[in-house]
């Protein structure tokens, strides 16, 4: 026997899921099952394709047995089994990086932690919502010894070498006083009914059966009635995705969703496909209301599960659908791919490659649909996964006209969010591009110097304040044939300039200054013009069309690309201010110095940047300071 101790997290969670409040116990029973589902589909996969295993004969499906009198339940399934290693592993620390973030970020605030459960795969561990006391007792198929894992969930559990004839795991859950209902035969049957009916595998159970008296014609007893016990299966076993769609209801597609994915909540829409033609395969994909942990981990879980004729593949191929849909869960099963499918060849084959795009297709037609349908629970959808969804952008040529339909963004003139069909609608006459603005702070864009001519002319400006945006609104040049710009570029001037007379004239009058202070700055600045593109504020920095802006290197930087070239801004002047007017009858060099680098400082500032000289801004600001006193 060997004694071991939780890892912290696990005690934490299963401290949590002991006193939690949680109103739903029962969908133990669901994550348990789901379990043994993925221990059966793992081995029914080696049998097909390992050697090892081919000779293995075993029926795969799930048994549970009740006793009511010792409060007992019982979970055996003939799966893939768990050796010594593996108990330690599964049973003893969180692997899943998710679910590990999770739990360390837990409050310690138990009402409110047990909400966040609520939205949360908790797998194996809530089984000590019911059960005081479990045993786990697994053979590894191919291996010769079993082992028990018994825990009571308070910090330890022992691991201790049993017998068991087949490969597979059971369950033992000693209920607590409480919760007994869970060892009722009907209570088990509902919740299987519920939300397992539908796994591909056979869920089996002892039913208590009463044979009626038999009465001969003159009502005398022939034989009393007598109670019979029963080995019945009692879930459908249909693999729900294999079913016609008109068979299907609502609840029924609800509750395979949460068989699958083990969130508690209702998926926002489903699709359904089964395709027959060239390539034969049927597809459910979930949109999720929640966003699981992982969304924006590397080491993220993918939520589609590959199927090969009803056999499980694998769940852990990213690939399957594109990156930027990595929130999208549900079943891809293929008719004609081999089974043993190496994870290289998963990767160029060619059937794949067509059920994806039909895939992709289909998955940003039903959101297209919502979008028109729903605004309001479309725009529930967006602020969840939007940011997501936008990578697209970058890389799926394909279908980047489906998806700048979809992608959705604050704006300058509205609240909420709006469509870039919405924007174009709302146009200004007149008004050739979409404009857009990028920036880590809404608060920072909306006052943004950068705008002031926009906002005076009434034309609307596109607030892109996410960190994606930087990267992926360069591959969105263009909206149903209306080019989209950032306000940034030094493109733009031409755009909405009013009078090219008055900015020649203005050239011309601020000559001299403006040949000062670009040498002045030239080593920050690789120009300094007269702008068209400001109101009030004094100055702004914009870059040249072909440079990246601010926000783009910014992410190239974090993106590791340290040692690029510094790509220096122009600065503009608004030739309409004072200060500059009062600086055609300076002749204090210092004095243009110093207005100078302040200008090009605040410019910085207005912009969400950082100064990098603090310690010259101050001096030059103080000296101003003091001369105005
Ligand atoms: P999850 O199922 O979300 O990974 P769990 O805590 O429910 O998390 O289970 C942890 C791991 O324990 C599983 O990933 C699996 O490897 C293993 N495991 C659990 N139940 C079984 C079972 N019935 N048969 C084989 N392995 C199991």
């Amino acid at each position: 026997m060997s004694k071991h101790q939780f890892q912290t997290e696990v005690t934490q969670l299963l401290d949590l899921m002991i006193h939690s409040l949680y109103s739903n116990k029962e969908i133990f029973l669901r994550e348990l099952i789901s379990n043994s589902s993925d221990a059966l589909d793992k081995l029914n996969y080696l049998t097909l394709t390992d050697d090892n295993f081919k000779n293995l004969e075993y029926q795969p499906r799930i048994d549970i047995t009740l006793d009511t009198k010792a409060k007992t339940i019982i979970l055996s399934d003939s799966g893939i089994g768990m050796n010594e290693e593996d108990l330690v592993e599964n049973l003893g620390t969180i692997a899943k990086s998710g679910t590990k973030s999770f739990v360390q970020s837990l409050s310690g605030d138990q009402k409110k932690d047990s909400n966040m459960i609520g939205q949360f795969g908790v797998g194996f561990y809530s089984a000590f919502m019911v059960a005081k006391k479990i045993e786990v007792t697994s053979k590894k198929a191919g291996e010769e010894k079993a082992y028990t894992w018994i825990s009571e969930g308070a910090g330890e559990y022992e691991i201790i070498e049993t017998a068991k004839d087949t490969h597979g795991t059971s369950i033992k859950l000693y209920l607590k006083d409480d919760e007994t209902e869970f060892a009722e035969y009907y209570r088990i049957e509902s919740i299987i009914k519920k939300y397992s009916n539908h796994i591909p595998f056979e869920i089996w159970m002892d039913k208590e059966e009463t044979i009626p008296a038999v009465k001969d014609d003159d009502g005398k007893e022939t034989e009393p009635s007598k109670t019979e016990i029963n080995n019945t299966q009692v879930n459908k076993a249909s693999a729900l995705w294999r079913m016609n769609k008109s068979e299907i209801k609502k609840d029924e597609y609800k509750d395979f969703y949460k068989q699958i994915s083990h969130d508690s909540t209702d998926p926002i829409l489903w699709t359904h496909t089964k395709a027959e033609g060239t390539i034969e395969y049927s597809t459910l994909f979930y949109i999720p209301t929640t966003a699981p942990m992982d969304l924006f981990r590397m080491d993220y879980q993918p939520g589609v599960k590959l199927y090969v004729k009803r056999v499980f593949i694998t769940d852990d191929e990213k690939e399957l659908l594109p990156i930027y849909l990595r929130f999208v869960k549900g079943i891809i099963d293929a008719e004609d791919l081999p089974l043993n499918v190496s994870r290289e060849i998963l990767q160029q084959n060619r059937i794949l490659e067509t059920i994806k795009k039909s895939s992709v297709k289909k998955i940003l037609g039903e959101l297209k649909k919502l979008q028109t349908k729903d605004r309001e629970k479309y725009v529930e959808f967006y602020k969840t996964f939007g940011r997501v969804l936008k990578e697209g952008l970058y890389g799926d040529f394909e279908n980047k006209d489906a998806l700048l339909n979809l992608v959705m963004f604050k704006s300058s003139k509205r609240d909420g969010l709006v469509t870039l069909k919405e924007y174009k609608e709302a146009m200004q006459d007149g008004q050739k591009s979409i404009y857009y603005i990028t920036g880590e702070e809404e608060a920072i864009l909306r006052n943004s110097p950068l705008i002031e001519q926009f906002k005076a002319k009434d034309i609307e400006v596109l607030l892109l304040d996410e960190d994606v945006d930087g990267i992926v609104m360069p591959m969105a040049t263009e909206y149903d044939k209306t080019p989209i710009k950032p306000v940034n570029n030094s493109d733009i001037d031409e755009e909405i300039k009013e009078d090219k007379e008055e900015t020649k004239e203005n050239e011309d009058k601020f000559q001299s200054v403006l040949e000062k202070m670009k040498e002045i700055l030239k080593n920050d600045a690789k120009d300094v013009k007269i702008s068209s593109r400001l109101n009030d504020s004094p100055s702004v920095l914009i870059y040249d069309k072909n440079d990246p802006d601010f926000q783009m290197q910014q992410m190239m930087k974090q993106m590791g690309q340290d040692n690029l070239p510094a790509v220096k801004p122009i600065l503009e002047i608004n030739p309409k201010h004072e200060i500059f007017e009062k600086l055609l009858t300076q002749s204090d060099d210092e004095l243009l110095n110093d207005v100078s680098f302040l200008l090009m400082d605040q410019a910085r500032l207005a912009e969400g940047m950082k100064i990098e000289d603090i310690n010259g801004f101050a001096k030059r600001l103080n000296k101003i300071i003091a001369k105005a006193l």
